[in-house]
């Protein structure tokens, strides 16, 4: 069985525990650097990007996670943890972790919709995906290697490049955790292959 880690700063933390047991791995709240050692992917929540980039800064996280994800292992951000994860970011000079080819932008869904639900198609792994968006930011721009797997309105919400994989929605905000399985499996294959 994989371990799955959560980054335990801020945020949407134990919903996505309960969705990582549901899909059949085991998970962990992550809260200190030397946990990333123990785990074989790790989710970085929703919340608040510019606290949990404070957090990560105070609690030294920050090189950290940028080797974890040099030895090749699966993160998965999901809305503010997308911010996080995002090469770019639209209006700002610097990036957070800066880690998956893509621009995002945040709060883009306006202000009269701060939060929403839409029914997702997401090819292979949920056709009829409902997803819960909040404050949500979505990706302007995807690079030549990210493989989009999900639009809302003509706008990239989820996409995935190679160990990388991030979503505007919450997907452990529901019962259905079929995208939180697809990254569980992305998190398998992995461990599979380090194995050889
Ligand atoms: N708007 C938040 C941010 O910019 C993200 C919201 C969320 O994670 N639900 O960090």
């Amino acid at each position: 069985m994989v371990k799955i880690g959560v980054l335990g700063l801020q945020g949407a933390v134990r919903e996505h525990i309960r969705s990582i047991e549901a899909s059949g791995a085991e998970a962990v709240i992550v809260k200190k650097v030397e946990q990333l050692e123990e785990i074989d992917g790790l989710i970085i929540p929703g919340g608040e990007s510019t606290t949990m980039r404070r957090l990560i800064d105070k609690y030294q996280f920050m090189e950290p996670l940028r080797a974890f994800a040099a030895e090749g292992k699966p993160m998965f951000g999901t809305c503010a943890g997308l911010i996080l994860l995002a090469k770019k970011l639209v209006d700002y000079k610097e990036p957070h972790l800066g880690l998956m080819d893509v621009a995002v932008e945040r709060n883009s869904f306006g202000r009269q919709r701060e939060s929403f639900e839409a029914e997702l198609m997401i090819p292979g792994i949920a056709e009829d995906f409902v997803g819960v968006f909040i404050r949500a930011p979505h990706i302007v721009e995807a690079g030549e290697n990210v493989e989009v797997l999900a639009k809302h309105d003509g706008r990239i919400v989820a996409a995935r490049e190679g160990q990388f994989l991030g979503c505007s929605f919450h997907p452990e905000l529901t019962d259905d955790h079929r995208f939180t399985a697809y990254f569980v499996k992305m998190v398998e294959e992995s461990k599979a292959k380090n194995l050889v």
